[in-house]
This record gives C-alpha cells, structure tokens and sequence, in this order.
C-alpha cells in the first residue's frame, strides 16, 4: 500500500510468458494494456488469458485496458525498406490506387490510408516514424501527391504518418476499432482507450454504442491531436478517464509543448475529478538496458508531482529487454515522489454539494486526524471510491466490493486498493463486523488501530449511496489472555483484571463507567491509566469497561 499512483504496462512479446507476467503483477503491475494496433485476436485473448491467470495466481486484481487504434494512418507494407534521402522527390498514395501509376514506380510510398491525397494540401507537413523522417506536401496529380523530402531516414513497413496541418476526415472511430472493441467485451476488459479523440462527439459515438449494447466500460480518451487540446473541457466532461498521449502528441505540436500540455491535462482532471494517465517514453531508455536515464527518472516523478493518477508504460514492458525491473524501477521512483508530496491547495476546494463527495471528503479528513489506518468504503460501482481518490486522501483507501469488474477498475484509482468481498448480506449488522475482521487479518491490523468507514445507511453496496461514516476501533473482545504487553495487572481470589498499557488510549472511559473506583490515573503520569488494585474486589464483572474501552486494552478474567 506503499505506492499511492497506479502503474500502466503495456503486454506484448516481452511478457507473454505467465511467469513474467506474475513477476510484473508482484512488480506493481495494476493495469495491463492490450495495445490494438499490433497482433491478432488469438493472440490477444491468450494473452488476456494468462493476464487473468497471472492474477489469480499471485492473488492480485489487474485491470485490462483494451487500446483501440483509431483512425492511425500508417505507411503499408513494403517487400524492402525504402531509403529516403533529403531533397529527393517522391509520391504517396493509397495502396489501392498505386498500381494505376506506374510511372511512379520506385519512389511511390503506399499507404493504408484511403483519403490521405485528398486530405492533404501543398505545403503540408507529413511525418513519418514519429516524425523521425519529414516531407513536405508539393502538389497533387490525381490520386497521389507529390511530396519533397526534408528530413530523410530508412522508412520501413507500417510505420505510422503524422498529418499535423491537415484535417483528417477519417472518423475517431473506425470499422476496425468496432470489431475490435466487439472481441474486447467478450473478453470482458474492464477499460476501452480511444485513440485520436479530436472532439466531444468521438466519445459521445462510443459511448451510446456501448449504452445499446448494456455494457459500462469506462472510457479513456487519448489526447495526441492539437484539436482535441483545443476541445479538451468538452472532451473531459464526457470521459471517464484521460490518457496525456505523449507519443503522437510530440510529433503532431511539437515536443517542446508536450511538458506543458501535460501540466495543463492533469490539472484539468483533478479539478473535474477524472482519473488521468501519463504516457509514453516514460523509462524508454529500459527497452535496451536494466536502468532507466536521470531525465526518465525525472520524468515520472514529475508526472507524479504534476498530480498524474498513473503513469504509462509502452515498448518497454511490451516488447522490451527488461519488463520486471522496468516495473520495479518504476514503483521504486513513484514511492520515492510520493515521499515528498506537493500541496495541492485546489483539490481541498472542491464542489461539495453532492452528498456522495461530501461523505467521501469528510472521511478522508477525518482518517487524517484520526491516524486511520485505513478508509473502507463499501462500493458497488466504485464511484465512491473514484470520488474520494480524487481528494487524495493521505489515509490509504480499501475499496470493498462484492464485484469483480469494480474491483478490477479500481486498480487505476489513485490511492485505492480493491478488496473483494465474495459472501455478501445485505443490510446485515454483522456483515460489517465481518468485512472489519477479513480486513483486520489481511491488512495485519492491531487492537487500537482505527480505520474509518463510508457506506449506504442499510445498504452496503449502493452505486453512489454512500452517506455515513464510521471510526472503527481495531479490539479483541475479550481480549487474548496472557498478552506480552500487559503491564498493569491485579487478581484477588475470584479474578484477574489485566491492563494492556502498550494499546491503552488514555481515554478514561473505565474510569467513568466503574462505580467502584477500580480504575484511576498514576500520581506520576496523568496519561497513564492503573488499576486501583485494592479495590479490585468490589468488581461485579459486568464488564462494562471492558465494552467501553475503545482499544480492547481490559481485560477482567474468572479465576477457578
Ligand atoms: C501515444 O501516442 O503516446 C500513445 C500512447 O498511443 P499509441 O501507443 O497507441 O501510439
């Protein structure tokens, strides 16, 4: 519970082997991302398969998130690498039309893209490889376009074109993306990423699809494309979640804008409560060796500093030398930000006036003053906890959920920690008491530990309901005889009260339940709680300290 940010990692060659991905799990793992753009439909749901495996094996909830391709315009495939040199003059066209050129044979670049020539204009710039090489549009002749190379390199099959100054017409959403996205929720994904949102309407389409079809998957919307940064408000208002696409994003406004375009996302998202993912060549450098640069190194951290809620990794965990330790080094740098916390003053302002926030922000703050241990809020849907994650509570958060699909989407929350609850009584007072002890042992919590509580008033899972909240006392009652710890102690011929002073809160409570003066303060330490050990006869051993003390620090025992 250290690491309070999520880790993203991409799954890909590098980690299809089970073993590599339990590693990854116990890494930090806590959303794999099955990247659309590349493989097959075996090969993805054998590999969500063994993600799944990996989890129950290591006992860790991981949740997948199904990347769609979008409308990524790509060079297709070529039976050898073409060498583009400066100043050269080539043409580009849909593959489907190049075969009526012959004329252009040899310095044609075909393209998957069906409407590139008629999106594009003279003087435009397109980029090629993540703008590793760049051309500039000269002039059309029917179905291809004339370009001039300014920035040469060796070009190679399906590597990706960037048209910054163009309008792309192809829809956010594509035929391919919609198969795609049909194969993801029979493999039951918990998160769909939407690459080249450029405007509101993008996610809008997606989002009444899935209203049809009676699926809720959260929706991340990739932000890469300068027109989506203008219309990032009305785009964050329809999304579940935002993903700072760095990648495409540098190549298509320049990489010297992408520092303050993440500052400008993620500020965007804390102050509308949305999670928010840092993506791209975030420890790079791993793909070939075991340490990451000083620059990556600060490059997360400052993501996280940012207020980012996870951090993303790509090739590097996907189809790198290093996957395990790249997820390691990786917590190892989050963990070490997270030690020196930036204030965050306007995450404190937020918009109360939902009851649900409101509860949510009251046990956080609560929790902080009184040291909880831990928040436990019941959830159904997980809203409650996306809530209070966003007010980045010091106090780590349980999310306890009778649902797998919550409990799997809770591992991009900030802060959160999923925990499942698989027997479930509704409007059951015990059922607390049990939710308190599965927690108790699993967390290895103490007598006086406290932990604080949000819930529905009779219900326990209710989407959005939650509207009380409750400080837990961590005690054993009665309390474990023959405790190390017990300093105060006294016995006449029929009983031994016993006072575990190492848990004893000071809070007086025995002193003013007992009519028989059994219990008092040391002349020497007025925090210090003893038994009057010459009044210990009068005890009737109705145990009404024993329910009062808070900490289960009494214990008052029979002697036969
Ligand atoms: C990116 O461009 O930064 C990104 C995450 O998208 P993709 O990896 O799909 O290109």
């Amino acid at each position: 519970m250290l690491r309070r940010a999520k880790i993203v990692a991409t799954v890909g060659p590098s980690s299809s082997d089970i073993k590599v991905l339990e590693k990854m799990i116990k890494a930090g793992l806590d959303v794999a991302r099955v990247n659309m753009s590349h493989g097959t439909y075996e090969g993805h749901s054998e590999m969500i398969a063994k993600i799944r495996q990996a989890s129950a094996n290591v006992g860790k909830e991981v949740a997948i998130l199904l990347d769609l391709q979008g409308p990524k315009i790509r060079v297709d495939k070529l039976p050898t690498p073409l060498v583009l040199q400066e100043d050269e003059e080539w043409v580009i066209a849909p593959s489907s039309k190049a075969a009526n050129y012959p004329e252009y044979a040899g310095r044609l670049i075909p393209t998957i893209y069906e409407n590139l020539v008629e999106d594009c204009h003279d003087g435009a710039r397109i980029l090629f490889d993540d703008g590793l090489m760049k051309a500039i549009a000269v002039s059309r002749d029917r179905d291809v376009y004339k370009i001039k190379i300014e920035v040469g390199g060796t070009l190679k099959s399906n590597k990706g074109i960037n048209l910054p100054d163009c309008e792309v017409s192809a829809p956010a959403f594509t035929d391919k993306d919609r198969d795609d996205l049909m194969f993801g929720l029979k493999q039951q994904i918990d998160y769909i990423a939407l690459s080249f949102v450029r405007k509101r309407e993008d996610v809008m389409l997606v989002k009444s699809l899935l209203h049809k079809l009676r699926m809720n998957i959260p929706i991340i919307s990739k932000i890469e494309k300068p027109q989506a940064i203008d219309a990032i408000d009305e785009i964050i208002k329809v999304s579940d979640a935002i993903m700072v696409a760095r990648g495409d994003m540098g190549v298509e406004v320049g990489n010297h804008l992408v520092p303050s375009i993440q500052k400008l996302i993620i500020n965007k998202c804390n102050a509308a409560m949305i999670p928010v993912i840092t993506a791209t060549q975030m420890l790079e450098s791993m793909t070939e060796n075991p340490t990451p640069t000083r620059a990556e190194a600060s490059d997360v951290a400052n993501a996280i500093w940012d207020g980012t809620d996870a951090v993303m990794l790509s090739g590097e965990t996907a189809a790198g030398k290093w996957p395990v330790q790249t997820i390691k080094m990786m917590e190892e740098i989050v963990i070490e930000a997270e030690r020196t916390p930036k204030e965050r003053p306007f995450l404190r302002k937020m918009d109360l006036s939902n009851v649900n926030a409101a509860v949510m922000v009251a046990a956080s703050m609560i929790s902080e003053k009184v040291e909880g241990k831990f928040i436990l809020s019941m959830t159904e849907s997980g809203s409650s906890c996306r809530k209070i994650s966003m007010f980045r509570p010091k106090t780590p958060v349980l999310g306890v959920t009778n649902s797998v699909g919550t409990a799997r989407r809770m591992c991009l929350n900030w802060g959160v920690r999923p925990f499942q609850i698989h027997e479930y009584g509704r409007d059951d007072f015990n059922f607390q008491k049990d939710v308190v002890n599965k927690v108790k042992s699993a967390m290895g919590l103490q007598n006086g530990d406290k932990i604080v509580i949000t819930r529905g008033d009779g219900k326990f899972f209710a989407r959005g309901s939650s509207n009380s909240v409750k400080v837990e006392i961590i005690k054993d009652m009665p309390k474990v005889l023959g405790s190390s710890d017990v300093v105060e102690e006294a016995s006449d011929y029929q009983k031994k009260i016993q006072l575990d002073t190492s848990i004893c809160a000071s809070c007086q409570n025995c002193i003013s339940t007992c009519p028989h003066d059994i219990w008092g303060i040391s002349p020497e330490n007025e925090h210090q709680t003893i038994i009057n050990k010459d009044k210990i006869s009068a005890c009737a051993m109705d145990m009404a300290c024993v329910e009062a003390c808070p900490t289960g620090a009494i214990e008052i025992m029979p002697l036969t």
